[in-house]
């Protein structure tokens, strides 16, 4: 392969090689752009006065180069050769060595280097340098012929792979001509296996002198063969055509896919970074390791790493030895018989423990790190970010602000609010799911890990969940009738729905395990029974196990690792600094006192949303749940508002132990939501009980349910419709508030309520309902001999046109909150409860990025919220606006919120932490809120 060099222009002075090497470097870490990650960071360990690590020397070729060479038919700048060659002199006298030399030669590695990392996309060469005359030179040096000649197999290998192959575009040519239906590398690889087979070796380590001899003739007349070409003895000709397929492979199919999923832009190009080798397979005095300057598992303080002897910087990461630890604190169970790096290489290991000390005290973070001990010297290959787990990002962030690394703001923004969920919740056992097959995927639609035996109704998760049996209730949905089996089960696994159907909305709220919209599996409810795609059938009373954080479902069970958030010191110190920092409250969504006090424990600093229905639901609903229906099917007023005066006990009951646990936080009541006929049995057996209780004759109950019924109920008979069509369910509901309130007070306890009118779309049906709520106020304060009791009342914005009248409906409301469940369905036409059937079309398709129902779509409904807001505001500059819709606990929908200036949000209690989290993270990067 030769350069191709584009037409002379005019000199230019454009620096398109950086190179770094012997106690200095031309860039430096904030050139990430145009030296790429990898680049970036070599020339800051190389060349930074703090650090002068021991780096091999090299050089990095620009990412500009990387977009020349594509805007410009693969050619490269007409400067570009005269940079390299200069740079490789600089090489050559820093090492002693010289590229092509036959005495003493040169090798060299070619590696590519994004911005941002693409772990294993694109391609590297190793070796670059080695023919048929340097490999003396290279005999001489390291006195191990088997060594050498290893590497030049590696070379031919890897070079007719990535540079012949791939790089030329030929692979597919090829797969096709060769006949053979395979890739080079795979053909070279059969020939490696057949030496192996027959001479019965079982490690490549057994291959003799002689075998590789052989095994280089072999390669280079099978290349030849298949590629048509000779395998190139120049070095120059070799690394020319390595750094034109790192620059290929910027394009290859993996990368290209990477960067849509990650969205990294097709623009930014890779760099390429040429860098002298250094070799940890020379013999039982050289190894590579890799290491983290804290464990990456759990954030402990501690230096933690692998390393291998005798071997190279891909043997660690392929896993094709087990590696030893590099300290006795890095053993596990695999490596406990190995020797530790810190024994068997003591002056070596603290050399590398001091270098890795300074780097995270450079960098300020945790760092990865690479290392190479070639015949007793240590050589640092890289070092870059290091990933984390959730808790041990928590600790990391706590610790480092505690020993002044780093300061409020950077540890806030170290961890995902996303992460959080890991520290909240019991999960499924990582080693345990890394060596057991995924049965199904679905929705992750609440976090944690679970597992349990498999039920199908909710009756019979209640009655197994009774004799102690731990149970996992499986659905195709659910619906309000199944709260009491939801409630008993460990985890929720339905086949259909989305994001915010009813078992995710349910499920999230108590933190419960759940996958959603499983269509990789079919129940057989006639059987008790489910078959998964891949024809597993589980029976009822089998067990699986549930991994709701990622929508992963097991066969079996799987152990779970419980955590105490309680005992969790960094959570607690990382929280205190968010809650110093954010500007927006936050507050839960609860309905009952345990979820209140949940939701305090947690951080709320409120109640953003009281769903009163709840009590009709589930465990001890049976009293309030009947007296409802009777209500319900009462024919005339006074009918009703006898059944009314007897339900107002419990209703007032329910507020008045939520408002007390709130202790004068304030805690918005929503008026009564949901259509009446979702609350009436609707098979004959119930109705036919229901009939005998309510003393009404079964042909008169079915009529008054018939009449109940209705086409759209989601769009029906709900909310403050409820309320104008009978004022008397509002005035109950309205008198137990306040009385509820008045009687704390009248205790010495504080009270604060926010009465919250549902479904609304014009300021008249405010209005209407605002003279009920002031007529009753007056009655409450005279019969409870009180001036004031406290109280705000206002709305939630869940229809468009609310939002878009908000300058009136202001008029009448001291707050708003968006209600962006329905605000979302609404504004999309997208049932909430149906959208599984449709989104993973849409999402593959990518006409939809994110569901709209999990993360606020800002450029549509979020406009609704943004114009409300500021339509409310003008009307009523002093107006308090939060959101209680779902999306009030995920991460981005916060920093929106933070953004168009609302007070709060809300949302599940569990969701609590991750809300605080984002609220800060939204001051810190947009500050102060409009
Ligand atoms: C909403 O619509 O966003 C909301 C919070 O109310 P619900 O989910 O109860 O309809
Ligand atoms: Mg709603």
């Amino acid at each position: 392969m030769t350069l191709t060099v584009s037409s002379p222009r005019k000199a230019t002075k454009v620096k398109y090689v950086y190179f770094f090497g012997g106690g200095s470097a031309d860039g430096n870490e904030s050139m990430k752009n145009l030296l790429g990650g990898k680049g970036a960071n070599l020339a800051e360990m190389a060349g930074h006065p703090n650090l002068l690590l021991p780096v091999p020397p090299g050089f990095t070729i620009t990412t500009a180069v990387c977009t020349y060479y594509y805007d410009n038919k693969k050619s490269y700048p007409g400067e570009l050769s005269r940079q390299v060659e200069q740079s490789m002199e600089r090489m050559e006298k820093l090492t002693g060595k010289k590229f092509g030399n036959e005495k003493n030669p040169l090798l060299v590695s070619v590696r590519s280097g994004a911005r941002r990392s693409m772990p294993g996309m694109m391609e590297t060469v190793l070796n670059v340098g080695l023919t048929q005359k340097t490999i003396k030179g290279i005999i001489a040096q390291s006195g191990n012929e088997r060594f050498a000649y290893d590497a030049y197999r590696r070379l031919i290998m890897m070079y007719a792979d990535v540079v012949m192959e791939k790089g030329d575009g030929a692979e597919v040519k090829n797969a096709r001509l060769n006949g053979h239906g395979k890739g080079i590398r795979k053909l070279l690889d059969e020939k490696l296996e057949h030496i192996k087979q027959l001479r019965g070796y079982s490690n490549d380590t057994d291959l003799t002198v002689a075998d590789l001899k052989k095994l280089v003739i072999d390669y280079k007349a099978t290349v030849k063969k298949i590629l048509g070409k000779e395998f190139p003895d120049d070095p120059w000709e070799q690394l020319w055509g390595a750094v034109g397929a790192v620059f290929s492979s910027w394009n290859g199919k993996r990368a290209i896919e990477y960067r849509r999923i990650e969205k990294i832009p097709d623009n930014w190009g890779t760099a390429v970074n040429v860098q002298a080798m250094v070799f940890g397979n020379m013999g039982n005095d050289s190894c590579t390791g890799v290491a983290f300057t804290r464990n990456p598992g759990n954030g402990e303080n501690k230096f933690y790493g692998e390393y291998l002897v005798n071997a190279q910087g891909e043997d660690v990461v392929a896993g094709i030895r087990t590696p030893a630890p590099v300290n006795e604190y890095s053993k596990n169970e695999q490596s406990k018989q190995f020797t530790a790096l810190e024994k068997l290489m003591p002056g070596l290991y603290k050399e590398l423990y001091r270098y890795q000390k300074n780097l995270e005290k450079h960098y300020k973070d945790m760092q990865d790190i690479e290392f190479t001990i070639e015949k007793g010297k240590l050589y640092m290959l890289q070092c870059r970010v290091g990933k984390r787990n959730g808790i041990a990002a928590v600790r990391m962030a706590a610790e480092m602000y505690a020993e002044k690394l780093i300061d409020a703001k950077t540890a806030v923004m170290r961890v995902g609010p996303n992460q959080l969920v890991e520290l909240l919740l019991p999960m499924l056992d990582p080693k345990a799911e890394q060596t057991n097959p995924v049965l199904a995927k679905g929705l992750p639609a609440g976090p944690g890990g679970s597992m349990g035996r498999v039920v199908f109704s909710s009756d019979d998760a209640v009655e197994w969940a009774h004799r102690g049996e731990k149970v996992i209730l499986v659905r195709e949905e659910t619906s309000p009738e199944d709260v009491d089996g939801m409630h008993k089960s460990q985890a929720i696994l339905t086949t259909k729905g989305g994001m915010t159907s009813h078992a995710a909305l349910v499920a999230r709220g108590w933190g419960k395990c759940c996958i959603v919209g499983c269509g990789d599996i079919e129940i057989h409810g006639g059987s008790k029974s489910f078959r998964a795609k891949n024809g597993v059938v589980i029976k009822e009373g089998d067990w699986i196990s549930l991994n709701g954080t990622k929508g992963l479902v097991y066969e079996g069970s799987l152990p779970l690792v419980d955590i105490d958030l309680d005992k969790n010191q960094s959570y607690k110190k990382l929280m205190k600094l968010v809650d110093e920092i954010k500007l927006i409250g936050v507050r839960a969504n609860a309905e009952t006192p345990a979820d209140a006090a949940q939701g305090l424990k947690f951080g709320a600093e409120g109640i953003g949303l009281f769903r009163t229905e709840h009590m009709f639901y589930g465990e001890g609903s049976e009293q309030p749940l009947f007296l409802l229906r009777k209500m319900i099917v009462s024919k005339t007023e006074e009918e009703r508002r006898t059944a009314l005066k007897d339900l107002s006990v419990y209703v007032k009951r329910d507020i008045k132990e939520s408002l007390e646990v709130m202790k004068g936080k304030p805690v918005t009541i929503r008026l009564l939501d949901p259509p009446l006929h979702e609350f009436v049995p609707h098979d004959a057996e119930k109705l036919q009980q229901l009939s005998k209780e309510l003393g009404i004759r079964m042909s008169v109950l079915k009529r008054r349910v018939l009449a109940l019924h209705e086409n759209n109920p989601m769009l029906g008979h709900r909310g403050v419709r409820l309320g104008v069509s009978y004022p008397e369910i509002t005035e109950m509901q309205v008198r137990a508030i306040f009385e509820a309130s008045a009687e704390l007070i009248k205790e010495g306890k504080n009270a604060f309520a926010e009465i919250m009118v549902p479904v609304t779309c014009t300021v008249n049906e405010l209005t209407h309902q605002k003279k009920i709520v002031d007529r009753v106020y007056s009655q409450v304060c005279a019969e409870m001999k009180m001036k004031e009791i406290p109280y705000l009342y206002g709305t939630m914005i869940e229809i468009p046109r609310a939002a878009l009248r908000a300058d009136q409906m202001a008029e009448v409301a001291d707050f708003f909150s968006f209600g962006t469940n329905d605000l979302t369905q609404m504004s999309f036409g997208f049932s909430r409860d149906d959208i599984g059937g449709f989104l993973p079309n849409y999402l593959d398709e990518k006409i939809l990025y994110d569901d709209p129902f999990q993360t606020i779509d800002q450029e549509g409904v979020g406009e609704l919220i943004k114009l409300g807001t500021e339509r409310g505001r003008k009307t009523k500059p002093g107006l308090k606006v939060g959101i209680c819709g779902e999306h009030g606990g995920d991460a981005e929908s916060v920093k929106f919120c933070h953004r168009i200036g609302m007070n709060y949000v809300s949302c599940s209690p569990f969701r609590v932490p991750i809300a605080r989290l984002a609220a800060a993270q939204a001051a810190i990067e947009f500050g102060k809120k409009i």
